[in-house]
């Protein structure tokens, strides 16, 4: 068994909703980034390739790249569940955290984990997504910016 952890931040602006945990929150912010700027996803895609030691997801989906502007970060997340498929590995769970002020994340936890169960294939109960604050500190704290922790276990196929 081995143990992969990531983590990811994004600025944040006035806008027209967030790409946070494969799904689209409506709220009055947006993320400034070359992607759709989902610091989860991002997060636990690097927690993936570091647990298979594939390298980061600026080596995989460089944020130079025209192919990835915009790109939907669940599209990624499938990519890189097919990069540890291919190295011989499966995931047995995933943890994460979320770092945002507003909006409030309660009510979509249990759909971001499901969808991300889905996309990776996963059994229910094998991703936690968990949500905090910043008690109003820092660059968070003023909702210029998000960030989230992801700590990954996978196996190697039998
Ligand atoms: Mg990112």
């Amino acid at each position: 068994m081995r143990v992969g952890q990531g983590y990811d931040s994004h600025r944040m602006r006035q806008g027209s909703g967030l790409s946070l945990g494969g799904l689209k929150i409506a709220c009055d912010y947006e993320f400034i980034a070359h992607s759709d700027g989902d610091v989860l996803i991002h997060a636990i895609i690097d927690a993936l390739l570091g647990a298979a030691r594939l390298g980061d997801i600026g080596r995989h989906f460089p944020d130079t790249s025209e192919e990835f502007r915009g790109a939907d970060s669940k599209v990624l997340l499938s990519k890189t569940k097919r990069l540890l498929d291919k190295a011989g590995y499966e995931i047995i769970n995933i943890d994460s955290t979320v770092i945002i002020e507003r909006p409030k994340l309660k009510g979509y936890i249990a759909e971001m984990e499901e969808g991300l169960e889905g996309l990776l294939g996963l059994d229910k109960g094998s991703v936690s997504v968990k949500a905090k604050t910043d008690e109003g500190l820092g660059a968070v704290g003023k909702n210029e910016a998000a960030k989230a922790y992801a700590i990954a276990l996978i196996k190697k196929k039998a």
